[in-house]
């Protein structure tokens, strides 16, 4: 059961130039350091930050991560970072498929297969992202595509130490909404169904201190993955302590 102590991930995504970042991660340093938090935290900077960010927050228990990596290891993809570089850069985990790249970038299932597979290759545990967009879940095809998400984007082998699903109804993402309870409930009860035993689903879209404890209170959500409230420290830090 241990694999699905919580998991508290920061997206911060193309927020912070070094100063910035640098400030964020040293607060949050100093909060898991000075409390015992009962969940695992993880920040996940731009790039260019990385390595810093990474040196900072060492011996504080908060992990790094990427917010996506190429599926080559190498060569000429100009402007891309391969997950052999971010494992370098110090990351232990990467963000992969989130709706900013899928819907943003017309990342399609296959590519995020193949990113996936590249992440796994050099020891980077996947935080796969799913969800509907507002129209999929008005015509009530949520399960379909979420399943359809997992089916195309998940590769052969997985297990619960190299793979963790972020549930993030793109809707609900940087807008204030959230889908309710006995939603995200059913939604992650049916992921858990999908995807190898024991393996972390997160919730992700618009979580905050306010809502953070009844949505971390659901059985079969096993952490959040927090966009807008991860730059704020003090917000941040209170989604980890809402952790049941
Ligand atoms: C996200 O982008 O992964 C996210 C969950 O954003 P927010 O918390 O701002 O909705």
């Amino acid at each position: 059961m241990a694999l699905r102590r919580k998991l508290i991930a920061g997206n911060w995504k193309m927020n912070g130039l070094r100063a910035d970042g640098l400030a964020l991660a040293e607060a949050i340093a100093a909060r898991a350091k000075s409390g015992t938090p009962r969940c695992d935290l993880l920040v996940c900077p731009p790039a260019t930050i990385l390595a810093a960010v990474g040196a900072v927050i060492s011996g504080s228990g908060v992990a790094l991560g990427g917010q996506d990596c190429a599926s080559a290891e190498k060569g000429a993809f100009t402007g891309d970072v391969s997950a052999e570089m971010l494992r370098d850069a110090g990351c232990t985990h990467v963000i992969l498929g989130h709706c900013e790249r899928r819907h943003g970038h017309d990342e399609s299932d296959a590519q995020v297969h193949a990113k996936v597979a590249a992440a796994w290759r050099t020891g980077l545990v996947a935080i796969l992202c799913v969800g509907e967009t507002r129209t999929e879940r008005e015509v009530g095809r949520e399960v379909a595509v979420v399943a359809s998400q997992l089916a195309g984007s998940i590769p052969e082998g997985a297990t619960p130490d190299k793979l963790v699903i972020a549930y993030e109804p793109v809707w609900a993402i940087g807008t204030g909404l959230t889908p309710t309870l006995d939603d995200i409930a059913s939604i992650h009860r049916t992921i858990r169904g999908i995807v190898p035993q024991n393996t972390r689903i997160l919730y992700g879209g618009s979580v905050n201190p306010t809502n953070a404890r009844e949505i971390l209170s659901l059985a079969d959500v096993d952490g959040g993955l927090i966009g807008g409230a991860s730059l704020k420290p003090d917000d941040f830090w209170a989604i980890a302590e809402a952790c049941p």
